[in-house]
């Protein structure tokens, strides 16, 4: 088989993995960087059919322009599908805000949206004569890993190894040649539990003070997870933001989540904000779960406009902070850009590691049980930290290029 890079190679963002077996050619997801402006990967050749691992951006974002283009079917999961919509539909009205050229509009999107083909978790079809399998990622739901039997190949584009509340972890496939990434080769995560407990021990702190504790979270996977985690908190807990639309989503689609029943009760048990006077009340309780999880607008903003003067009150940051975000000032300067305007924060800020990809000793272990002979390493700036624990073949392609594997 031969593996062209079109992005994703020793960065996470932007993963299109343009791969030929035989005659038969695939493209594995075709993704953007969404920063400002947002960055591309390489123009994708003519091709027949796309499989889109997830719904994150830097998976799906271009997966409309590259569909409209090339009149290309693309297989997903009906839930990747739904929730991709939603965030294409987002990621064009920020551009459009910020004012900067996209490569499609709504036209191309609507029509892309109408060649998505749905395939399930554990399904399998036949791309022109190629059987492809699908698996649980575990990452996020609707999340899938690829497999082309015939060939000993097994993509896993974004994977989680451990059991979170919300989903299960992925688990290993024996395959030949593995397509993996490497978001956190050589960093490894804080114990689950013990983090659970200590950001539960946290919030309890900064309300037992008199303040108030906001919580940004991703839309997609860390609000639910966290929602859950919350329940077990006993205080009132208000959501806002584009997680609300999302968990609906989810809860449509009940295969994708390991526990469908203890999600809807998490966020029945959570009190929703539909409005201004909603946001009031949601801060005047003190515990608010909301978007965006990077900061970069979003409800979160109005929240931190009103306790940031407040040493008691906390920004507790539940998710990875892309350079150049909002966030990731926040967290390493302590000033944040409210409304146009850069304003130092009095609040507390920190950060606790909710990750939804496997952590350095978990890829390890996952790389090692699917025992392949040669290991691709994307999605990663550090995919050297892997290479003197694993015994096989290893790639860490560039951007640009093809790599050929017998
Ligand atoms: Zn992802
Ligand atoms: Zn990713």
């Amino acid at each position: 088989m031969i593996a062209h890079f079109l992005g994703g190679g020793r960065e996470v963002g932007r993963v299109g993995i343009l791969s030929k077996f035989d005659d038969t050619q695939l493209l594995v997801d075709y993704g953007l960087i969404p920063s400002e402006p947002p960055q591309y990967p390489q123009e994708a050749p003519p091709i027949k059919n796309a499989i889109l691992s997830h719904a994150h951006l830097d998976h799906s974002g271009m997966i409309p322009w590259v569909c409209t283009r090339y009149n290309a079917d693309v297989f997903t999961t009906p839930l990747t599908a739904e929730i991709s919509e939603i965030l294409y539909r987002d990621t064009l009205k920020i551009a459009d805000a910020k004012g900067h050229p996209f490569p499609y509009g709504e036209d191309e999107l609507n029509n892309c949206l109408s060649k998505f083909l749905y395939i399930s978790q554990n399904d399998e079809v036949e791309l022109d004569g190629l059987k492809i399998k699908f698996h649980p990622a575990g990452h996020i739901p609707g999340s899938v890993m690829i497999e082309i039997p015939e060939y000993g190949v097994v993509y896993a584009c974004d994977i989680n190894t451990i059991d979170t509340h919300l989903l299960k972890g992925a688990k290993p496939i024996k395959c030949e040649t593995l397509f993996i990434e490497g978001t956190y080769a050589g960093v490894e995560h804080p114990n689950r539990k013990e983090l659970e407990k200590q950001f539960l021990d946290e919030v309890e702190e900064v309300v037992n003070k008199g303040g108030k504790a906001i919580i940004p979270a991703f839309a997609v996977g860390r609000t639910q997870e966290l929602a859950m985690i919350l329940q077990k908190s006993g205080h009132e807990v208000w959501v806002d933001g584009m997680g609300i639309k999302i968990s609906e989503i989810m809860l449509r689609h009940k295969d994708y989540i390991r526990s469908p029943e203890k999600l809807k009760k998490a966020l029945k048990e959570m009190n929703i904000v539909y409005s201004n006077k909603g946001k009031k009340m949601a801060l005047k309780a003190g515990v608010v779960l909301t978007t965006s999880g990077m900061m970069n607008g979003g409800p979160v903003l109005w929240y931190i406009d009103k306790i940031k003067d407040d040493p008691k009150s906390a920004v507790f940051i539940t998710g990875y902070q892309v350079e150049g975000t909002n966030g990731r000032m926040l967290l390493e300067n302590k000033e944040i850009e409210l409304y146009g305007v850069k304003t130092k924060v009095d609040c507390q800020v920190k950060f606790f590691d909710f990750s939804a990809h496997a952590g350095h000793s978990q890829l390890v272990k996952f790389i090692k049980d699917c025992s392949p002979e040669n290991v691709v390493i994307f999605h990663s700036d550090n995919p050297e930290a892997l290479i003197k624990e694993i015994d096989a073949n290893i790639f860490i392609p560039q951007n640009g290029d093809i790599i050929k594997i017998e």
